[in-house]
């Protein structure tokens, strides 16, 4: 098999390849990784590695005694390695926000307030300090920020879990009135009123304070109504979905070529608009640098969210959480086994795909894990038609002989979502609800592992490399109790078929994973924004849509979904492609094919490197207009010169004066909407910038063809158009100081 990338800059692909897997500059991983492959080297040892079958790898790797004596002496030295708890520095960090507080400044008190609690150890666990309840009086203390930011339901909910923590009982009389403030912010006077009236009771003989609360009593306004934060809508796919493949419009469909591999098109009439994907992930992971700002469990930014603020880990304090539900549902699945590693894993310099492909395990654990190798790793062939029963190919052979089976599979795999003659929604619905976490995972990752990894084009370095790093992580794995359940015998087994799945996964996040961004604004709501990469995640259905340098969609986050929506109209047929980086607007032809052919092993052949398109600078600078054919079933087109050609070069179809001026017409009415639409975005009116902005340029492929400066413009306004729903993070003025919580 020739390697694509060996045509264009082979050692530019390794670096490639290498940054998937850890850092270049940072961290012990990749010394480690240098050392092993010189060992591996000797005798030629690497090369005849290469020839090995891909399920034999791993078991080559164990085999070689010069190689695993040098790693075992390095993994023997694993140790937990995370940020702990710290009374003292918990205890400082709640003074600190005191003062803050006093001083007025709320944002800076949050922060230190939040550390505060993010550091303090489990109640009882110190006694020595705050009388081992640091934890109940930092939240004791970020609850009274909270109200004074005007978050009250965060601040009631800090309250609670004080209490839980063992407040002490002489601050009860507080608690209470602090909670009738509570309820007074959130507009439930009545709630509000009993809070006041425990307090009254538990006040004592205090007198100045009863007068006071008094007043807080009479001053309650009995006709507040609760306020309670927007739904966020839930955003559906145009058309309806498909049954079989839930997060993917009817408008689409999912064919097969022996080159292209699985791939999306258009099965019907697609309109710049049209949502076309609404992907949940199989893993994500938040990048290391942002543990402090957001959600380790759903990206949520903590600071934005009205409802709680940063909750602990009860054991690390390098991660924080949104709300007790995500905490517990990160501590009951990957957490546990991730938390005590965090420093060393950040330490090592491995990259944020080589996480995801742990996260794959530990969100799954140990004996679903050890399902799905038995499943999905054994025979490749059988995984690849598994998955999707509406696969049209090329191989139609191959495809009816193993239809039946495939249907059988696909049935039992993805039971309620199956059933096409079934109309009892409800039905389905309680299926989705019994199958557990495991099940669904479990079911989802016959679409995963049916991703390309192109193992035949990977050399035995890459390989090597990809073995040690799974080797390295089922070490962190072993320390952290994920093997506890194995017996002596079965346990390096486990070891084994661990490793062979981290790997796996290794290679194919290497090609399929998608950046998570979030949108960071200011007061408008264009100018200046900007995304930012937040986290990685792997997307069954997303990770389907091929590369193409003018991609048919736009891409943006909703929490964690991915949303696709189209920025161009399609032809049933047409390939609804995505863009994985490199875009003929901002790169030229060579660094596009450069980039796609070393970091994605495909030479690319959209149109946009066909017909090698100006850059947008290009663009600008001598613009021109390209027509359609009047021929309605063909795709030919015509530059607009002085003077025109008089056929189709395609079809041979007549082009006549007339239909030039019908055609430049039409894109002139096209190019004021495209001005409209910029007005409306200017007036912050995403809704009906989209509108306008969509139905022109549906219109102007009625008349003309890519590439068109001011078309390409309106497009990319769409993009940011459609990025207004996802994650947005608005920066409340430009000398916003950062204020991290860890
Ligand atoms: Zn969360
Ligand atoms: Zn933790
Ligand atoms: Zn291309
Ligand atoms: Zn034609």
């Amino acid at each position: 098999m020739t390697c694509i990338y060996e045509d264009f800059d082979s050692a530019f692909a390794s670096v490639c390849s290498d940054v998937t897997l850890y850092s270049n500059n940072k961290g012990f991983f990749k010394g480690l990784v240098e050392e092993i492959v010189s060992l591996a080297e000797v005798d030629g040892w690497l090369s005849k590695f290469e020839e090995i079958v891909d399920k034999e790898k791993v078991t080559a790797v164990l085999e070689n005694q010069t190689v695993m004596d040098a790693l075992k002496e390095v993994l023997s030295r694993i140790q937990p390695m995370f940020r702990g708890k710290d009374a003292r520095t918990s205890h400082e960090k709640r003074l600190l926000a005191q003062t803050a507080l006093k001083e007025g400044d709320l944002m800076k008190s949050l922060a230190l307030a939040s550390q505060a609690v993010l550091r303090a150890p489990m109640t009882g666990a110190d006694e020595i300090i705050d009388n081992g309840i640091s934890l109940a009086l930092a939240l004791w203390l970020r609850s009274d920020i909270l109200l004074n930011l005007k978050r009250p339901a965060a601040a009631l909910e800090d309250l609670k879990l004080a209490l839980k923590e063992r407040l002490p009982a002489r601050m009860r009389a507080e608690y209470y009135w602090r909670m009738g403030h509570c309820y007074k912010d959130t507009g439930e006077p009545t709630r509000a009123k009993v809070s006041y009236e425990l307090a009254g009771r538990l006040l004592g003989n205090n007198e100045q304070a009863k007068i006071q609360l008094a007043k807080d009593i009479d001053a309650l306004d009995y006709a507040d109504k609760p306020r309670h934060p927007p739904d966020r809508s839930d955003i559906s796919v145009t058309g309806g979905a498909k049954q079989n493949i839930p997060a993917l419009s009817k408008l689409l469909k999912i064919v097969e070529e022996e080159e292209k591999g699985r791939f999306a098109i258009a099965g019907a009439q697609i309109k710049t608009g049209d949502i076309l994907l609404v992907d949940n992930p199989y893993a994500a992971c938040l990048l290391s640098d942002f543990y402090g700002s957001h959600c380790l469990h759903c990206f949520n930014r903590l600071d934005d969210s009205k409802e709680s603020a940063a909750v602990w880990c009860p054991k690390c304090s390098g991660v924080a959480f949104c709300s007790i539900k995500c905490r517990d549902a990160a501590l009951t699945t990957y957490h546990s086994y991730e938390c005590q590693f965090l420093t060393l894993f950040i330490g090592s310099g491995m990259s944020v795909l080589s996480h995801i492909a742990l996260r794959m395990i530990t969100q799954a654990g140990l004996d679903t894990s050890q399902q799905i190798h038995s499943k999905y790793l054994g025979d490749v062939k059988t995984v690849e038609s598994i998955v999707l029963n509406d696969i049209e190919g090329i191989n139609k052979k191959n495809k009816m002989k193993s239809r039946k089976e495939r249907l059988n599979r696909t049935k039992k795999g993805l039971k309620g979502f199956e059933d096409k003659n079934s109309n009892n929604e409800e039905v389905e619905t309680k299926i989705e609800d019994k199958t557990s976490h495991h099940e669904k995972l479990e079911m989802t990752a016959a679409q995963i592992y049916s991703l390309c990894s192109h193992s035949n084009q990977r050399k035995g370095t890459d390989y090597l490399k990809r073995i040690i790093m799974g080797l390295f992580l089922t070490e962190c794995l072993k320390r952290s109790g994920f093997f506890k359940d194995c017996t002596k015998d079965n346990l390096q087994k486990a070891e084994k078929v661990i490793c062979e799945l981290i790997v796996r996964n290794l290679q194919l996040l290497q090609f399929n994973a998608h950046e998570i961004y979030e949108t960071v604004r200011g007061q408008h709501l264009f100018n200046g924004s900007k995304p930012i990469y937040i986290a990685v995640g792997i997307y069954p259905t997303g990770a389907l849509f091929n590369h193409e340098c003018y991609p048919a969609v736009a891409r943006y986050f909703d929490q964690q979904k991915i949303v696709l929506r189209a920025i161009r109209p399609l032809q049933p047929g047409e390939v609804v492609s995505e863009n994985y980086g490199p875009h003929f607007l901002m790169r030229s032809l060579k660094e596009r094919q450069r980039m796609l052919a070393c970091r994605y092993w495909f030479r690319c052949d959209c149109i946009a490197c066909k017909e090698n398109w100006p850059t947008l600078k290009q663009m600008n600078a001598e613009s021109s207009l390209y027509l359609r054919c009047p021929n309605a079933s063909c795709t030919g087109k015509f530059k607009l010169t002085k003077n025109p050609p008089n056929r189709c070069y395609k079809c041979a179809a007549a082009i006549n004066k007339d239909s030039i001026k019908m055609c430049t017409e039409d894109i002139d009415k096209c190019l004021s909407q495209y001005q409209k639409g910029a007005s409306l975005m200017d007036e912050e009116l995403p809704d009906e910038a989209i509108k306008t902005l969509s139905e022109a340029v549906d219109d102007f492929y009625n008349a003309g063809r890519p590439p068109h400066w001011e078309t390409h413009i309106a497009q990319e306004s769409l993009r940011s158009c459609f990025a207004i729903s996802g994650n947005i993070h608005i920066v409340q003025n430009e000398t916003e100081q950062k204020q991290p919580t860890i």
